[in-house]
């Protein structure tokens, strides 16, 4: 049932810091310092594992 978690956008696959907050928890990228937040550790994995969002590209020349 539980979501694995994949490596972070940036391709580090160690370790990451999960704290546990009031009321949240939360899961950072020692590497890039993403951060993710939720309320559950399954939400946690989820919003890790979403795809990096693709930034305004300026390709438009
Ligand atoms: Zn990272």
């Amino acid at each position: 049932m539980s979501e694995k978690i994949k490596p972070c956008h940036c391709g580090h696959e160690g370790e990451l810091m999960g704290m546990r907050h009031s009321g949240f928890l939360s899961l950072t990228c020692p590497k890039c310092n993403r951060t993710v937040e939720a309320f559950s550790t399954e939400g946690l994995a989820q919003s890790w594992n979403k795809p990096a969002p693709t930034p305004p590209q300026e390709n438009d020349r």
